[in-house]
């Protein structure tokens, strides 16, 4: 049984009175490609934040790279990449290498200047994931999957073991999608990267993850793609179906 990279035990948070996830027991393991699915409003963003050290658990113990959250301060080995919907507009003033560049300000700090070994990190990632061509284009003139590739890369200058994506593939055309699955496959299977991917997606995740996990307040489905797949109607309706009010709930 491999580590794993995050592990939550009994883990409940509430805004203000509402409670939003409840006793979740949560695992992602070393090496994993986590699918991790469920209704709109059903808590996936907040169990990010809360790995993410963003948002603070009422109760229960969160473990990353087997440390007490409270104590973890080895931050470099998460990549974050979050929805398209934060991307770049036309006409924001700076390169693909600037963007990219910024993933090693924290390792490097702010108004130093970057290295030769600094430089050659940054096209490596920008190569890892076949944008060499872009590598002085405007960020602004790229297509949202683009946009997105860009974005994996300014994760990866920093070398991370663990890549926590939320929902990356919205506002991506059908054609790139498939690309972007293909880039985080091989990140995972030949970096040894693990992968926690919050998707819509339910389909294609299935295909795409090793494990999968339903959330909906509460941990409904934890298992392999093979047993997700199986899930009956009624399972399935129990996931989504009786807090449908939740889908409609903007925030
Ligand atoms: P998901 O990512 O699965 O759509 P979220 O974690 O974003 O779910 O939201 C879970 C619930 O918490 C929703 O009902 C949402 O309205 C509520 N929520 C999210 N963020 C906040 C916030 N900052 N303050 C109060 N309620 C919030």
């Amino acid at each position: 049984m491999s580590e794993a990279v995050i592990s939550m035990e009994n883990v409940s948070f509430s805004y203000e009175n509402k409670k939003v996830l409840d006793h979740i027991h949560f695992s992602v393991p070393q090496g994993s490609f986590m699918g991790l699915v469920g209704p709109n409003g059903g808590g996936k963003t907040t169990l990010i934040k809360l790995i993410l050290g963003l948002q603070k658990a009422d109760s229960g113990n969160i473990r990353l790279f087997s440390q007490p959250i409270e104590r973890f301060n080895d931050w470099n080995k998460l990549g974050y990449v979050s929805q398209k919907a934060n991307a770049f507009n036309k006409g924001f003033p700076a390169t693909v290498y600037e963007v990219v560049s910024m993933g090693l300000t924290a390792k490097i700090g702010y108004l130093r200047f970057f290295q030769k070994k600094h430089k050659e990190k940054i096209l490596e990632a920008i190569a890892q994931v076949g944008m060499e061509a872009y590598t002085h284009e405007n960020i602004g003139n790229l297509s949202g999957g683009q946009q997105q590739r860009i974005f994996i890369a300014r994760s990866l200058v920093s070398d991370p073991e663990l890549l926590i994506l939320d929902e990356p593939t919205v506002g991506v055309d059908n054609e790139n999608v498939q690309r972007f699955y293909e880039l985080l496959d091989h990140l995972n299977r030949n970096r040894g990267i693990t992968m926690l991917m919050v998707t819509h997606d339910t389909g294609t995740i299935a295909e795409q993850a090793t494990e999968i996990a339903c959330l909906n307040k509460t941990l409904h489905f934890h298992g392999k793609p093979e047993a997700y797949k199986s899930l009956t109607n009624e399972e399935w309706s129990h996931i989504y179906g009786h807090n449908i009010h939740l889908v409609t709930h903007d925030h």
